[in-house]
């Protein structure tokens, strides 16, 4: 579990420094996701376009109600003219309706296009990636990110184009009736800039810190709810500091979403002063000019040009506080693409080779190794094991045992020197060929939450009863397995918990059976089994090695006996290598291991 972090007050001065930098290549990049769906746009836009038209045109028809229809006293043209409004409103409504549909369709095409990328692109992503980062910022990337494009599509885009159209419209339609008039409505227009830009900036900077303490949210979830972790809040009663950490968070969270709803709210209140003058001084102006100049302005002219201002002036509203939407959504897609861009680290090579068997023969030559570069972990290790053979490794916790046992199946790659498979550098070899070929049975067993039927099938769905029976067999499961009610279809529970450790890495070992890897590596739990599991397992991988190429990482007697060779590693170096018995001779750190710790039948750990 992670350290407890302090909740982030305020942005940081690099989380300032990275605002989204609209580039053209970050335009270009987010166009590419609509491009396949340009007819569809290319549809969406014309329905915008005429349904923002549509909607204006009843408002022109009011001046021509008034006119002709009321002050004219012709009921014939009044029906007429308040029958074609209706239509006219019903069709604008109905293509919207069409508006809509297409809108969300695109906007799931794209969020569907772009979820599978991630995930995609995630599961290539090297081990260093998922021990490094965060789970609840890679699942919330993977949700409320690429959720958040959808509103951008279904919302943003669309309604800048929507209030964009209208306000050209509502523009002409006024220009058209009188030009003074609409200098006038839109001079106070610009007035409203000032305000939103401050807000907008505002605004953005708390969307930015309500996202990392949602992120950090969601960490403090996935740790603390998930079965491990609630495990180890109970057992060191941590639920009260828990709590507290989360109401902590959840507190900051609520005054960051107020404080998010509430920024832009004073310039709104400007705003809307200002929309009430716009048609106040209309009617002033019209007047004096109907009045005292003498111009064929009709009271419908002015009716129709007070309400195309109103309508003019929330697009206007809206499209300024868009500019928060854009850069929030610019930051989003910013955010999903610095995942895309994440290097893999660990890829094919371009001319990776996939020879036609795998024998089991490696070679560690040199090789050094760092996590982090400035604490190297392996130094200058070599050791060769022959196809067929075992060899157990052993030494003192964290000596980097483990570490070796990653490099093969290129989970990590080497800083220095080279790990050879069959002869070949496993960077050259094809990836996948390469961990068909290498099979692990780790320390922390991982079993889906499923039945023992569908965890085993994992390693290879085609394989018939007989071939499940006979991996559970050799890997000394099977009785258990006969023993339960539902045999092979029994529940492991969450993470296989409904099971001991011992018979899950038995079922693991069945797993690692049935792909039938040409290396097998077993690295032994450090935690205590009681001798009756422990047996159980030695029975099972006993016969195992003896028939292929085997790595055990070890830390029980018994399992470094039934190796062919013993190689002694401490502080990531190997220092002894040999027979059980010429190591015990040498009275050296195997010795010294082997009386204070196997000797007395204790696990090595
Ligand atoms: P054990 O017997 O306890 O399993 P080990 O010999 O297998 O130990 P490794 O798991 O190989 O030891 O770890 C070697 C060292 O590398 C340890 O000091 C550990 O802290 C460090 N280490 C392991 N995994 C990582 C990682 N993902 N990132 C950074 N350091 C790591």
């Amino acid at each position: 579990m992670a350290h407890y972090r302090p909740p982030r007050q305020f942005l940081t001065e690099e989380e300032l420094n990275n605002k989204p930098k609209v580039t053209s290549s970050l335009l270009k990049r987010v166009g590419s996701y609509l491009t396949p769906y340009w007819k569809q746009l290319v549809l969406v836009l014309v329905c915008i376009l005429i349904s923002s038209w549509m909607r204006l045109l009843p408002l022109i028809l009011t001046g021509r109600i008034i006119d002709e229809g009321l002050i004219g006293r012709n009921l014939p043209s009044l029906v007429r003219l308040i029958i074609l409004s209706l239509c006219v409103t019903l069709g604008a409504n109905l293509i919207r309706v069409a508006e809509s549909y297409l809108n969300s369709w695109i906007a799931q095409h794209i969020t569907y296009d772009m979820r599978n990328t991630m995930f995609d692109h995630l599961e290539h992503m090297s081990q260093r990636f998922f021990t490094t980062n965060n789970q609840g910022d890679i699942i919330t990337r993977m949700t409320s990110d690429i959720d958040g494009v959808k509103t951008v599509v279904t919302n943003t885009f669309t309604n800048i184009i929507s209030n964009f159209i209208t306000l050209i419209v509502a523009l002409i339609a006024m220009f058209q009736k009188n030009w003074v008039l609409a200098l006038i409505g839109i001079v106070i227009v610009p007035l409203f800039a000032l305000p939103t830009r401050a807000a907008g900036k505002n605004r953005w900077m708390l969307t930015r810190d309500a996202q990392a303490v949602n992120d950090e949210i969601n960490g403090l979830l996935n740790e603390t709810l998930s079965v491990s972790g609630q495990m180890l809040v109970k057992l060191f009663c941590k639920e009260t500091y828990e709590y507290e950490r989360y109401k902590a968070l959840n507190h900051q969270m609520i005054r960051l979403n107020i404080r998010e709803s509430m920024a832009g709210r004073w310039f709104r209140v400007v705003i809307d002063t200002f929309s009430n003058i716009g048609p106040m001084l209309i009617y002033l102006v019209g007047g004096i000019l109907m009045m005292r100049f003498n111009s064929d302005l009709t009271v419908g002219d002015i009716t129709v040009l007070v309400a195309l201002l109103g309508k003019m002036y929330d697009p206007v509203n809206q499209l300024l506080s868009f500019q928060v939407e854009w850069i929030r959504s610019m930051a989003l897609f910013t955010r999903i693409f610095e995942y895309y861009d994440m290097p893999l680290e660990i890829e094919n090579a371009p001319d990776a080779v996939t020879p036609a068997a795998a024998y089991g023969d490696v070679t560690f030559e040199h090789v050094d190794f760092a996590y982090e570069p400035e604490r190297q972990i392996l130094k200058d290790v070599s050791f060769k094991l022959d196809a067929g053979r075992s060899v157990a490794i052993v030494g003192p916790s964290g000596a980097g045992k483990s570490t070796i046992a990653s490099l093969i199946p290129r989970l990590y790659d080497v800083t220095g020197g080279r790990v050879l498979f069959d002869g070949i550098d496993v960077r050259q070899l094809d990836l996948s060929y390469l961990r068909r070929n290498v099979g692990i049975v780790t320390q922390d067993t991982y079993l889906f939450n499923g039945t023992i039927r569908d965890n085993l099938l994992y390693a290879r769905p085609d394989a018939t009863e007989a071939d499940l029976i006979e991996a559970c067999r050799k890997a000394n499961i099977y009785d258990f397995i006969c023993r339960q009610e539902k045999g092979l279809d029994a529940l492991v529970g969450n993470r296989g918990l409904k099971l001991s450790g011992g018979e899950k890495q038995r079922i693991s070992i069945a797993r690692v059976l049935l792909k039938d890897p040409a290396l097998l590596i077993f690295d032994e739990a450090t935690s205590a089994l009681d001798s009756i599991s422990e047996h159980a397992i030695q029975d099972a991988i006993d016969p195992l090695i003896r028939s292929r190429s085997s790595i055990l990482i070890a830390h029980r007697l018994s399992t470094i006996l039934a190796a062919d060779e013993i190689l002694v590693l401490k502080d990531g170096q190997i220092i002894e290598h040999g027979q059980h018995k010429d190591l015990v001779a040498l009275g050296g750190v195997y010795t010294e291991l082997y009386e204070t710790q196997f000797k007395a039948g204790l696990e090595l750990v």
